[in-house]
């Protein structure tokens, strides 16, 4: 038996089924946020493809800095990691460097039934769920920024920093669209050396697999062009933030978008609002698994354009979640909300799961509706919205006791989870603000 699979409608473009690379890379997305896994010979593929390659449950307990965290898994123990054919990319050959193909896996039981604590099962499940219960389809978009070591210093916004980024940026785009990514904007950031890459809107799996992927392939690129790509939500104390904005829309059985209502505030359809109120309401514990390094909450503060606060906004980029409008005359068609408190340290999986599960929640629940902020509410007004946890172990906490949010995870899931983010927040005790950012920036 295999485990359920979501089936990604545009994921499945004709590409080459054999490849010329000697071997092929098969990975997951750990708890904390690391790409880990195995290759096998290219001659093995189908046989990887049938029954996966062999995995061991305590590697979910492996921190961002190496260490296990004393978890629930011992050394005994196996399973599989089962590669989804859809997430196959092909990195080329380049100069010296071999080129590879890469799946990502689901993590399963020796026999192929799903393990309660694969990351990617628990954003699979959450989709299903909404599904199942609001007859909708979620479509996803994570936008990414990052920073660019080893390029000269450039304006911000800037052609001269766009063009300082070549021949990277013209190679990561040609990258990304052959293996069927759609970016959509390559841009010069605010931040020094600061870059940003937006994909086309997806379903909401294949959404996150590309996140998943897309960190890999750009630090991969970036390391065989003599940079170093950092996904670290700020790399100095006083930076500027990198983060990870995560856009949702839905569409109802008939692929008609839900969110739009022109006749309510902010143009936000009343399913739309009660979702928003239950990311909000649990805001605290989301923050855990968005934001999950101990810089991620120095980036988490006003006036950085990140998420100053938990509320609701039409348009304003401080907002944990932003209405954005679409153009033109298909504009209600694409307004979508964006959850701002996300950075590159969370699981894409986990962060879009739990967001999707809380949003359900202000659904199932008829949550009331929380106020839309009109675009023109002043700083003055918007001092009454609730803050954002200020450290992580403040979030962490919130995460434990929120029985709603820690009531998604499978008990052992949220144990390791608590362990591994807790086992990392030990290993910078001690250390200043610029230093734990150092170290944060050695590992992502
Ligand atoms: N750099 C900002 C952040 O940390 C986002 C700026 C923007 O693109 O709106 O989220
Ligand atoms: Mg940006």
């Amino acid at each position: 038996m295999t485990p359920s699979r979501s089936q990604p409608s545009d994921t499945l473009e004709p590409k080459p089924a054999m490849t010329e690379a000697p071997t092929v890379y098969v990975a997951t997305c750990d708890l904390a946020a690391q790409l880990r896994g195995r290759a096998v010979p290219s001659s093995r593929e189908e046989a990887l493809l049938r029954s996966g390659t062999g995995w061991v449950p305590a590697d979910l307990a492996i921190t961002g800095f190496g260490a296990i965290a004393d978890s629930v898994f011992g050394s005994a123990g196996d399973l599989r990691l089962l590669p989804d054919p859809a997430t196959r990319v092909d990195i080329p050959a380049d100069g010296d460097v071999p080129g590879t193909r890469l799946y990502l896996a689901d993590q399963t039981l020796p026999d192929g039934t799903p393990w309660e604590c694969c990351p990617r099962g628990f954003l699979t499940s959450a989709v299903e769920e909404l599904r199942a219960e609001l007859g909708i389809t979620v479509i996803a978009s994570f936008e990414h920024e990052f920073t660019l070591a080893g390029t000269a210093p450039s304006p911000p916004f800037s052609f001269e920093r766009y063009r300082t980024a070549e021949p990277f940026g013209s190679d990561l785009v040609t990258l990304l669209e052959q293996a069927g990514f759609h970016p959509e904007t390559w841009l010069p950031e605010y931040g020094e050396a600061q870059h940003e890459i937006t994909l086309s809107p997806a379903e909401a799996v294949v959404a996150a697999d590309r996140a998943v992927l897309l960190r890999e392939l750009v630090r991969d690129l970036a390391r065989r062009r003599g940079l170093r790509a950092c996904f670290a939500p700020l790399l100095d104390p006083v930076g500027t933030g990198n983060g990870v904005h995560i856009h949702l829309s839905f569409r109802d059985a008939d692929g008609r978008p839900v969110l739009h209502d022109p006749s309510r505030p902010g143009g936000l359809s009343e399913l739309g609002t009660r979702f928003s109120a239950g990311i909000l309401r649990h805001a605290a514990a989301l923050t855990a698994v968005t934001a999950a390094c101990p810089v991620s909450f120095l980036r988490l503060t006003p006036h950085r354009w990140s998420a100053g606060g938990v509320f609701l906004a039409e348009r304003n980029r401080e907002a944990m979640l932003r209405i954005c409008p679409g153009t033109g005359p298909d504009a209600g068609a694409q307004l979508n909300l964006e959850y701002r408190a996300a950075d590159a340290t969370a699981n894409p999986w986990l962060a879009l799961g739990a967001l999707l599960r809380a949003g359900l929640e202000g659904v199932r629940r008829g949550y009331p509706e929380p106020v839309v902020w009109p675009e023109s509410a002043t700083e003055a007004e918007l001092s009454v919205v609730p803050p954002l946890p200020k450290t992580q172990d403040e979030a962490l906490n919130a995460l434990e006791k929120d029985e709603v949010v820690s009531g998604f995870f499978a008990p052992d899931l949220l144990t390791t989870y608590l362990a591994v983010r807790r086992a990392e927040l030990d290993a910078l005790a001690g250390l200043d603000d610029a230093e734990r950012c150092r170290r944060i920036a050695d590992v992502h």
